[in-house]
């Protein structure tokens, strides 16, 4: 599986060493990224020794549309769903990102394992996420660690249509969903993949698919990142480094302007009337 994901990027990258993206045609709409900074507020995601998820989370979310800016000017537009330390619900996460109309959604968190885990301390790994029914309880663990957010919104059972996130039956809502979206999806997963281990240095646990109700909810081609594993201390203090921190914000920098190459308008790819 790992040799196809390789040949894969292998092939992207040979893709954009051979064709020009450099200039952007005048007049044309702006390619919009929204940015989705993990849990915030009284949500605080997993923890380490000192650090918090929600710190990291928002970190690399400003550190990347600060690059974005740079690196793009007026050619791509930033959305973040969370520019300060503030508690967003996970639908209005992804309605942010479908109010404005965006071309690609990337959601960041910081992984962990449960407490009395063996291995708690060792694991260690970036993987990206699309939507999609899991393959394995490992990849189900992750979706319910991350949807059991939503117990801390009012009406989440309303809001959810009765999905709950500690049952594995509610995951079977994601087999058939994202289906439009699921190759652009994977295209990008397998870029921010390849960054985050060729750039950033983590090591590769490879794209992964699980039901997480923000990439549900989203109407564009949409991904998960777990940046490392938050419950070793080595890369906690990784992920809590201005150098850590910088590293994962480039690397997806640099999964967006190739994914942006492949996809330039993906949400204006339906039949013109
Ligand atoms: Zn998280």
């Amino acid at each position: 599986m790992t040799c196809y994901r390789h040949i894969f990027t292998t092939l992207i990258i040979a893709f954009f060493a051979l064709t020009s993206v450099a200039s952007e045609p005048a007049g044309c709409e702006p390619f919009v990224v929204a940015i989705d900074a993990g849990h915030g507020g009284h949500d605080h995601g997993t923890r380490g020794r000192r650090a918090r998820e929600k710190d990291v989370t928002l970190a690399v979310a400003r550190l990347m549309a600060s690059k974005i800016g740079e690196r793009f000017g007026d050619s791509v537009r930033v959305v973040l769903t969370r520019d300060s330390d503030v508690f967003v619900g996970l639908r209005e996460r992804a309605d942010i990102a479908n109010r404005a109309g965006a071309d690609l959604f990337i959601s960041i968190h910081v992984n962990s394992v449960a407490a009395r885990s063996r291995g708690r301390e060792t694991v260690q790994g970036a993987s990206v996420y699309t939507l999609g029914l899991h393959k394995s309880d490992a990849n189900l663990a992750v979706a319910m660690a991350e949807n059991a957010v939503i117990e801390l919104e009012e009406d989440y059972s309303e809001q959810y249509q009765g999905f709950d996130p500690n049952v594995s039956e509610s995951y079977i809502i994601f087999e058939l969903s994202q289906g439009d979206n699921l190759n652009s999806s994977i295209d990008m997963a397998a870029l921010a993949q390849h960054y985050l281990t060729d750039y950033a240095g983590r090591a590769d646990r490879g794209v992964r698919q699980a039901g997480f109700l923000v990439l549900w909810a989203t109407r564009m081609p949409s991904v998960l990142v777990e940046l490392d594993f938050m419950c070793n201390p080595r890369m906690e203090r990784f992920l809590s480094s201005t150098e850590g921190q910088e590293r994962c914000a480039e690397a997806l920098v640099r999964a967006l302007a190739d994914y942006r190459a492949l996809h330039p308008h993906s949400r204006r790819t339906a039949p013109a009337d």
